[in-house]
């Protein structure tokens, strides 16, 4: 395709909403992508081509979580790179057979590296600790994977956005394909969203399995949401799905 050609494929998409592309490698598989980008309107006078932002391979044969590391490096692909000061990959057993997904670092895990070691992270561990030790399950923390869907913390403590959940989400995917867990559990309507490309909130998908390629998924509050005092119920109700999940994995 010469470049007038590629030109006006760009505009033609352009006009029909998209605004960015994405360039895989050839030995990329398809995988769910999560909802996709907002197309906002474009002023019909802006002549220059979209930018084409590349992206690495998803899944690439031998991936591991040290290559898909490296291949993040010194992540620029996206805004949230502007106020990070770490990168949080993931932490825990990266042979795990059950992967919490989150939201993405706030303040502390932003200053660590690591995910969920704030007082959300706190909750989670407890979640995680005590409910194995009363069903009788011999785990904790360390046995299984934690992660977020974007690896760089969004400024205010802000949701994800579309493009930055997809663009960082290759990442997710990737770990997710590399680890090959018997479950995920995703902690939160953003986990959820870029997990399964739903718009439902966590309250109807919560409690039953999901799957994500082949995976079970079980979606629950995220942590953060249950240190909010009003919210007695949302926490008996995701010990109960932590439960299932913990009995699904492990029995
Ligand atoms: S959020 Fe993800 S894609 Fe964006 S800069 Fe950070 S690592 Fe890169």
């Amino acid at each position: 395709m010469d470049r007038d050609q590629l030109r006006s494929a760009l505009e033609f998409y352009r006009d029909i909403g998209i605004e960015s592309l994405y360039k895989r490698t050839p030995s990329a598989v398809a995988l769910r992508v999560p909802a996709p980008v907002e197309s906002s309107s474009l002023a019909n006078t802006i002549q220059e081509p979209m930018p084409i932002i590349e992206i690495p391979s998803i899944a690439p044969a031998g991936d591991t979580l040290s290559k898909i590391s490296a291949d993040i490096g010194d992540c620029k692909r996206c805004r949230l790179c502007e106020g990070r000061n770490k990168i949080v990959f993931g932490s825990g057993n990266e042979k795990a057979s059950l992967v919490f997904v989150g939201e993405g670092p706030g303040a502390d895990e932003d200053a660590q590296g690591f995910p969920f070691v704030g007082r959300a992270g706190q909750l989670l561990t407890q979640m995680i600790d005590g409910t194995a030790s009363k069903e009788g399950i011999n785990i904790s923390r360390p046995d299984v994977y934690i992660c977020n869907v974007v690896k760089c913390r969004p400024p205010e403590n802000r949701a994800p956005q579309p493009d930055e959940m997809e663009i960082c989400g290759q990442f997710l995917f990737r770990q997710l394909m590399a680890i090959q867990p018997k479950a995920i559990c995703a902690l939160g309507a953003t986990a959820a969203k870029a997990v399964l490309g739903t718009k439902e909130g966590v309250t109807k998908l919560r409690g039953n399995w999901h799957k994500w390629n082949d995976i079970p998924v079980m979606v629950t509050f995220h942590p953060s949401y249950l240190l909010r005092p009003y919210n007695q119920n949302a926490k008996r109700e995701a010990w109960e799905d932590l439960k299932k999940v913990l009995h699904f994995v492990y029995d």
